[in-house]
């Protein structure tokens, strides 16, 4: 049987532009145009990049709540998404950036994290409430928590019970989308670490978006950058923090502040903002901001987009990294 747990092949996310313009027809948002990349059982990937990327709504192609408009997911070779059967649907859960929203305020801890089970139909009643109180305990809170609200819990607090949520239905592949970003600075190691243990003792493949490099670092083994709906590299983590081969890796890992006076990070200059996903600019989508596009010759950068191609363990989407 395949390794191959994950396989998101050529997904594209395009939306009409809400309301539409006043001065002509509605735009087209491409969120995401043609992302594709694979995950192995037990693996981590972080999805990193500036707001607006499309990381967000990668994860959420990935955890089957949006429908791709092109492309496909396949879980174990099987196509994926908001159709697919409960059953394989439990197999990828969610956890949100801000848990607070994310629970129901009006029900209990236990029988929010309950209800995932009673949804996909999984368990009798007293089985269900050991699994309960066994994801619970997973992510570090006692059975007395099952009777409290979501409000008489801490930021951190809350996000362990969406964390047991996710937990609760055994999947094998865990998306987080930015979980420890609208948490206090103090509870953010404590979460992360929670996560890579998880990761480690139920033999999660895990998807993690996040624009924090340093808590990608500590947790993915493969980093995938987004650039406008784009995976501009994708590469193993040592590779992509100690030798990033993209323009765009380059400058967002220089961007990181050093605590190490004496070894300044190299400057890269990043020019401007990032583009409207309305509005993507002709051939390489960085180039109006890449600082080597000069490097090029005949504006190759601005006319034709740069292929994926493999530059040793990594995938890079760049006209000065071809074979
Ligand atoms: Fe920069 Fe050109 Fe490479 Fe795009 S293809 S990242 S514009 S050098």
């Amino acid at each position: 049987m395949s390794s191959i747990l994950l396989d998101v092949a050529g997904v594209r996310v395009h939306f009409p532009e809400r309301g539409g313009s006043w001065f002509g027809p509605r735009r087209t948002i491409r969120a995401v145009d043609g992302v594709s990349f694979q995950l192995e059982r037990g693996e981590s990937l972080g999805l990193v990049g500036e707001s607006g990327s499309g990381k967000s709504t990668t994860a959420r192609v990935v955890a089957g709540l949006q429908t791709p408009t092109a492309g496909a997911v396949r879980l174990h070779g099987q196509l994926f998404g908001p159709r697919a059967p409960r059953s394989v649907r439990r197999h990828v859960q969610m956890v949100f950036q801000d848990p607070y929203a994310s629970l129901d305020p009006r029900r209990p801890i236990g029988w929010t994290v309950e209800e995932l089970l009673a949804v996909h139909g999984l368990l009798k009643p007293r089985q269900r409430r050991l699994r309960v109180l066994a994801a619970l305990d997973a992510c570090g809170l006692e059975a007395l928590y099952v009777h409290r609200y979501p409000h008489e819990l801490s930021g951190g607090q809350r996000q362990r019970v969406a964390i047991a949520r996710a937990l609760v239905a055994e999947p094998e592949l865990l998306v987080c989308d930015e979980p420890t970003s609208a948490l206090d600075v103090s509870v953010r190691a404590q979460i992360v670490n929670l996560l890579c243990e998880l990761r480690e003792r139920f033999e999660l493949a895990l998807l993690f978006v996040s624009h924090d490099l340093a808590v990608v670092r500590r947790v993915c083994e493969q980093v995938a950058v987004m650039y406008l709906g784009h995976v501009v590299e994708l590469a193993p983590r040592s590779q992509l923090f100690d030798a990033p081969r993209h323009p765009y890796t380059r400058a967002l890992l220089a961007a990181i502040p050093r605590g190490d006076p004496e070894h300044p990070a190299p400057h890269v200059a990043l020019l401007g903002e990032p583009p409207s996903p309305m509005h993507p600019p002709s051939g390489c989508v960085f180039h109006p901001r890449c600082p080597r596009a000069g490097d090029v010759a005949g504006e190759r950068c601005a006319r034709e987009f740069p292929k994926s191609v493999e530059r040793g363990d990594a995938l890079v989407a760049c006209h000065l990294d071809q074979p």
